[in-house]
Formats: structure tokens, sequence, C-alpha cells
């Protein structure tokens, strides 16, 4: 057994083979790039390296730079995860040169399954079903025409080297092939290198099902069974189950055989994945991923294994921890992969900084978070927009989809947009749960899933009201603070609740949902019992804040009380309140300075990332508290930050124009001038 390893990967997949080396008791080295410096992965391993510039080109992708950080650091084994090198053989034969084990299949399989036309030819002289098609060396239009119009109409023309849903175009009618076929050249060139292309019959309703299998050094093939990844969008999957909705045990063993003599038939080793499509009861093989698969948790939950620790002894010359017999489903999993991107817009990736993140609870054995993120991390247009994948087990199908439904309940996102509110769409979906699954699920269903471009402002009133509680506790909080930061903590200041300073008795907040045009009004008296009574558009009701048994908010309304999660980032509040869609609340003209002016500071930051527009002042200058000092722009807000006390400005550090991160130093004080408590 190796004694250390390097993890040639980032993300979440770093992580999740790590998290399996520590328990076996190997050492990790975590490699990263510029832009990865201090990522979670790089805090979980023994040691991270750094291997360059963020472009994965200079950094992840750099064969020789790993294998010198691999010799320098003396791991004998490398794992290289999925995507980057994973199914790269130059780096499997680099590996093997430089005496170190790559922890995959042998370089040959690699190569064999890397072209999916040459695939296909080995597949069929294995015996192993194919989709009619033509995946031939002639690549002239008149060949492939002629080949189309004998598989009949609709036909998919698919880049040999393709892979991630790249590369494929869909044609209905002999008239549109010629055309379709430049582009699907021009693009299989540009995103591989590699301009051929073959055709397959385009199956219209189809399922996407997978068999993982597994072989050692020693001889032994096995299937762990299936995988569903039929819920894909742009021929992307999102949501993965194990086992698939439907499957009788005669068609798993055919599958499961079928996908042993693919493996067999290239000198399998290790963990690979044998995609096929399938329709009605026949089932045809797509193409074989040679290398640990991003769905691989649920395999891992229905079967109750680790398939990393496969891995990684199959590479160390182990036989296969459990011989077919052995190897059993129980119950079912599902796996949703949350992104950062925008359904409304075609999917489209959303970069940012995560500002506020909670995750779902894990319970071992039942709900599982695979991520490589913390708050405040960046999803960055270099990598993967992935932030996590959702992993939940149930004993059958509906107990397992309960527990995503709730899980999925349980996510806080914000400062990037994501792919969360479709998963609880498709979840909730009638015939999701009756797994009337196939790979147009989502275009089918669009209207019911995908939210317009413009969503409609939400302004629930129990949200507004969560809204107000939580800004109102801010007010508390900072007026507490100013009263500390005077150094006098029995001043009457210290206990004094906000609304009480305006003597009348009730308070005004100004609240506008992100996205609506107009403010609320909202009135809130303070209630002798503690609370508030507010008055909200549909009457008043008593709200206040309590705390739940584990420390986190609940928000009480005329008695009700409800998980409450509220993210404050200037003047934006986004509110997760348990049962209602999450919501951006902007409180507009506050009565007290927002947190980052919190009188006691000398030095001002940017609350939210952004863009400076105007610099109001210069160093030497003397200011009054509340000056302006620097306007930013931020997720199409305008937010002027001011002195949060009388003084002289010591520097400024930004011009208009500059980006800023959240927390930046902008501009910073020479020291409290004898009118700074004034
Ligand atoms: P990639 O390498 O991009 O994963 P695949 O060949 O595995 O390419 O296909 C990706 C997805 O495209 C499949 O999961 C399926 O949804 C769709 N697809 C592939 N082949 C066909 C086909 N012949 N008919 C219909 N859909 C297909
Ligand atoms: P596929 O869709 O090919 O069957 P997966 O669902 O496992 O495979 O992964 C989706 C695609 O995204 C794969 O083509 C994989 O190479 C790519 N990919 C996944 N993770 C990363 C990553 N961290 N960096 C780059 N590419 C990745
Ligand atoms: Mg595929």
């Amino acid at each position: 057994m190796f004694g250390k390893i390097l993890i040639a990967n980032r993300g979440e997949i770093a992580c999740r083979v790590i998290a399996t080396a520590r328990r076996l008791g190997i050492a990790t080295v975590a490699v990263y790039s510029e832009a990865d410096a201090g990522a979670r992965h790089t805090r979980l391993a023994d040691e991270a390296w750094p291997i360059g510039p963020a472009p994965a080109r200079q950094s992840y992708l750099s064969i020789a730079t790993i294998l010198d950080v691999a010799r320098r650091a003396g791991a004998q084994a490398i794992h290289p995860g999925y995507g980057f090198l994973s199914e790269n053989a130059e780096f499997a034969e680099a590996c093997a040169e430089a005496g170190i084990a790559f922890i995959g299949p042998p370089a040959a399989a690699i190569r064999a399954m890397g072209s999916k036309a040459a695939a296909k030819a080995l597949m069929e002289r294995a015996g192993v079903p194919l989709v009619p098609g033509y995946h031939g060396e002639a690549q002239d239009l008149a060949t492939l025409a002629e080949a189309a119009a004998r598989i009949g109409y609709p036909v998919l023309i698919k880049a040999s080297a393709g892979g991630g849903g790249k590369g494929m175009r869909v044609v209905g009618h002999a008239a549109e092939f010629a055309e379709a076929l430049e582009g699907a050249r021009r693009e299989a060139a540009s995103s591989f290198g590699d301009d051929r292309v073959l055709v397959e019959k385009y199956l219209t309703r189809p399922r996407h099902i997978e068999i993982q299998v597994f072989a050692d050094t020693h001889g032994n093939t096995v299937s762990l069974f299936e995988r569903d990844c039929s819920i894909q969008r742009r021929h992307q999957k999102i949501i993965e189950e194990a086992p698939a909705p439907g499957m009788d045990p005669a068609r798993r063993q055919a599958m499961g055989e079928a996908a042993v003599a693919a493996a067999r038939a290239v000198g399998y080793v290790g963990a690979g994945t044998v995609e096929f499509i399938a329709e009605g009861d026949a089932f045809f093989f797509m193409e074989m991923n040679t290398r640990l698969q991003v769905e691989h948790p649920v395999t891992e939950m229905v079967t109750g294994l680790d398939l990393v620790e496969w891995q990684i002894r199959v590479a160390a010359g182990e036989p296969l921890p459990l011989p077919a017999e052995r190897l059993a489903i129980r119950g079912h999993a599902i796996e949703a992969r949350v992104y950062a991107e925008d359904p409304a817009r075609d999917f489209l990736p959303s970069t940012g900084r995560l500002a506020h993140l909670r995750q779902p609870r894990e319970v071992p054995g039942r709900v599982r978070v695979d991520t490589g993120v913390r708050a405040g991390d960046a999803i960055t247009p270099h990598y993967d927009p992935m932030i996590a994948k959702l992993i939940v087990w149930g004993e059958d199908r509906p107990a397992a989809l309960r527990r995503l439904v709730a899980a999925l309940g349980e996510y806080e996102v914000v400062g990037v947009r994501t792919n969360l509110g479709l998963l609880r769409a498709i979840a909730d979906h009638p015939a999701f749960a009756a797994g009337e699954l196939d790979t147009g699920f989502i275009a089918r269903h669009a209207a019911a899933l995908l939210p317009p471009a413009e969503q409609p402002a939400a302004a629930e009133p129990a949200v507004l009201a969560a809204a107000a509680l939580a800004a109102l506790r801010d007010q508390r909080e900072a007026i507490r603070a100013a009263a500390r930061a005077s150094g006098d903590p029995h001043s009457p200041w210290a206990e004094t609740d906000a609304w009480r300073l305006n003597g009348d008795g009730y308070q005004d907040l100004h609240l506008r949902p992100e996205g609506a045009a107009t403010a609320l009004t909202l009135r809130s008296h303070p209630l002798p019992e503690g609370g508030v009574r507010l008055d909200l558009p549909g009457g008043p009701v008593r709200a206040a804040l309590e705390e739940d048994a584990e420390g986190g908010l609940r928000l009480v309304l005329d008695g009700v009380a409800r998980r409450l999660s509220a993210a404050r980032r200037g003047a934006a509040i986004a509110v997760f309140l348990a049962g209602h869609r999450p919501c951006t609340v902007v409180l507009e003209d506050p009565l007290a300075p927002p947190r980052s002016e919190t009188a006691g500071s000398e030095r001002v930051t940017a609350p939210i990332p952004g863009r400076v527009t105007r610099v109001l002042v210069r160093p030497g200058e003397a200011v009054e508290k509340n000056a302006p000092l620097v306007v930013i722009e931020a997720m199409k807000m305008e937010l002027t930050l001011r002195a949060p006390v009388a003084g002289v400005i010591a520097t400024v550090s930004h011009r208009v124009d500059d980006m800023v991160e959240e927390g930046t130093e902008l501009v910073t004080f020479a020291g409290p001038s004898s009118s700074a408590a004034g």
C-alpha cells in the first residue's frame, strides 16, 4: 500500500479523495493554482504545493509540473480525479516512466476508449450492442450523408473525440445534413483539435443508464450495477440515481454483462463507467469513461462501498476487495449537482464570491454533501462552476426523494446564481416522483421547471417580516457595538432598543424585494413582552426572533415559529425562511448606518464586491461623521460608504473604476479626532 499520494485535481473531487486517503492512513499532497490558494482541498491535505497560474493549461493540465511536485514531495502514486488529466494516456504513461503509480486504468485502455468511433468498432467486435450508426474512417460528406439516410432521420452527429456534451448536432432532415456536419466539424476541431465525427440514430425519448465497472490486475472484473443519469441539461447530467427506476433483474444482468465484456475487451483495470442509451427494452453502448465518475457517490450509497478505496487498493496491486457474489444493492440513492449557473439564461455559469453558504446537515449514510468550497470562496471562470454534490439515501425511492426535497430546502447560497430552484422544482415534480425519466425531461417540463428570466419579485408577507426583524436586530447590534466601543458598557445606550430612539415608539422600515421597483414601508411597534408588532400589507402581526435548539434563528409570527437565516450584505438581506422561496430584500434608506460603517471602526471596507464609481475624499482631508467617502456599484445597486467617525483621512486606496472584493480596505483614518465621540 502507498504511504503518500498526490491528488492532481481540485474542488470537491480532490477533497473526496483526500477523505478516503486519510481514513486509510495515507498521507496526501494537494496541488493548487494561483486561483485556488487557500482552497478547501489545500487545507484538508497534509501538504499543498503551488503549480502555477489559474488557467488549467498552466497548472492542473501541466504534466511536467505535477510530476515534478510528486517527485519532490515523495508521492508514490497520483490520483487524477475526473476531468483534467484523468483520461490523458500520455499522463498515465509519464507517471509510469517516473516510477509513480497512476490510480487509474492502463494507458492502452484509456487510448482504446478515447475515440468514440474506435471504441464503438471495438465494442462491435466484443458483441456489445450499439446504436445503429456509422463510425468508420471515411469522413467525406457523401459517405456520411448516405450513412445518415440508411440509419434514418433524425440522426445525431457526434465528435469522435467529444466529451462533456460538446460537439453534438441533431439533424432532423436530409436537407439539413451538410450544414450540420460542417458546424459539428468546426466545433469538434476547435474544442478537441480533431474534426472526425460519427453518425448515430437519434433516439427521441431515451434514458441514459450507465454501469459502474471495476477490474483488478488479477483478472477480476465486476459490475457495481447501474445509475440512471437521464435528468440532463445541454446533454450533461444534473441528477443521477441508483438503482435505475423500473430496472428488472434480467435487464440489470444483461447490461452488467455487456459492460464487463466492454471492460475486458480493452484490458481494463480500476474504476470505469460504461454508458448506455436505452429506449424501451433495448440498450446500446454510447461510450466508456475511463475514470471515476462525478456521480459515483450514488453507487457508494447503495452498495456501502468506498470506490476511491477500491481504486487505491487496485492501483497498489491488491485484488478487488469483494467478489461479484458479495455485491448487492440496498435502498435507493439520488445525487443532485448544485451548480453556480443561471437556468433562466440557458444555464450560463455564474461567477462570484459565495458571500453566504450554508449546506444541508450531513447525516452519515443518509445525507452526504461533497463540496470543495466554503463561504467566502469564489466561483471563478477558470474551472467547473459546480458548488457541491448533494447525495441522499433512503430505504426506497420515495424515501430518498423525501430526503432530497428536505435537504435541497436547507441550501442557502448568496453571491452567485444557482440551479437550486431548478433542482427543487424537479424534485417536487410529479413526473419525477413517478420515475418518468428520459433525457428530454427538463425540456419537456420547462414551463413548470424553469422560471421566466425576469422573476416577479416575491413579496410574501412572512419574508418581509423576516427581513424587517433581521434589520432591526442588526440595528440593535450596531448600537450595542457602538456602546461597547465608547468604552462605557454601562451606558444606557448599551441596552436601549433601536426603536425607542425615535421617542414615538415606532419605526418605519423601507423594504424593497430585489427586482421590485418600489419599497414597501413597514411600521414596527415594540411590544412590552418583547418582539414587535409589524403592520404588514395583510394586517398586523406579532413578530419576534428566537434561537432554535442548535443556536440558529427562528422567526415567530403570531406564535408560529419557522427556521430563518438572514445573510446581510450592505443594504441587501438574503432571507431564507423555511417553507418560503429564498428572497433578497433591500433595506432602503435605513435609519441606522450599514454594518460596514459602524462607529468605532477607523477604516472603511467594501461590504460587497463591486466597482468604485466615485471617490469623494483625499488623504489629509478632515471629514465629519457620516460624510460620504466612496461610492461603489455592486449587484446593480449603488452603495455610499460613509465616515464611521469624524476625523482626518489617512489613506484612500482605490480610484474610480477599480474593482474591489468584499472586505477590501477603501479608506483609513489618521486616528480619532477629539470630536470622534460626537
Ligand atoms: P459525452 O462524451 O459528451 O458524455 P455521450 O456520447 O456520452 O457524450 O452523450 C452525452 C449525452 O447525449 C447522453 O447522455 C444522451 O443524453 C445524449 N445522447 C448521446 N447519444 C444519443 C443518441 N444516439 N440519441 C439520443 N441522445 C443521445
Ligand atoms: P460524462 O458526462 O462525460 O459522462 P461526468 O458526468 O462524470 O462525465 O462529468 C461531466 C463532464 O465534465 C466530463 O466530461 C468531465 O470530464 C468534465 N469535468 C468534470 N469535472 C471537471 C473538472 N473539475 N474540471 C474539468 N472538467 C471536468
Ligand atoms: Mg458521456
